[in-house]
């Protein structure tokens, strides 16, 4: 089994509810050390301000040449607003290439409490994670790894991988904990 390690960045305001979740969510499904690294403004160039949104590709751009090696993976937390050309906005990202992972939480918070946002935060980290892992979108849309087209996709689907996504990351070298598998 490969070896993983996470580091989680907070991006524009330190959410402690939200980043708390995700470093116990990330601790407890690959069972690696996570750590916190401190809060960090994105550049405002970075952003289309015609659109007001963060260009996504941009921000994983400029994230890359944060990543301390390849072996780690670096999960942004930004509570902005985000797009790519051809989708009007985004929940996250992911390079596969660089291990670097990032989820938007405007969207999200959309009609939110925030039990409902940590719950929603969890699927899309799961699921961008999944696809630094080399996991692609998964027809099964219960499964995390399925894509969200809006948010009623990502309140249906759970923070778990069907078996499928679980034998993937197995045959890539990854096990994960059973609970986050779906029955
Ligand atoms: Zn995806
Ligand atoms: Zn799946």
């Amino acid at each position: 089994m490969r070896k993983l390690a996470f580091y989680i960045i907070p991006l524009g305001t330190y959410n402690e509810g939200i980043v708390n979740d995700v470093h116990r969510l990330l601790v407890d499904v690959f069972r690696v050390e996570v750590k916190v690294l401190n809060l960090l403004s994105m550049p405002e160039d970075l952003k289309n301000h015609y659109r007001g949104q963060y260009n996504g590709l941009r921000v994983l751009n400029w994230l890359n040449t944060l990543i301390p090696s390849r072996e780690e993976v670096l999960v942004g937390i930004a509570d902005e607003d985000a797009y790519v050309p051809g989708l009007n906005f985004i929940f996250g990202i992911a390079d596969p290439n660089t291990g670097v992972a990032v989820v938007f939480l405007e969207r999200l918070k959309t009609d939110a409490t925030m039990d409902k946002l940590v719950v929603r935060v969890r699927k899309e980290v799961l699921h961008e994670v999944g696809h630094v892992l080399g996991l692609k979108h998964c027809p099964n849309r219960r499964c995390v790894m399925t894509f969200s087209n809006s948010i009623y996709d990502t309140d249906y689907k759970e923070y778990k991988y069907c078996r499928q996504c679980y034998s993937e990351l197995l045959r890539l070298g990854y096990r994960i904990n059973i609970d986050y598998v779906i029955t």
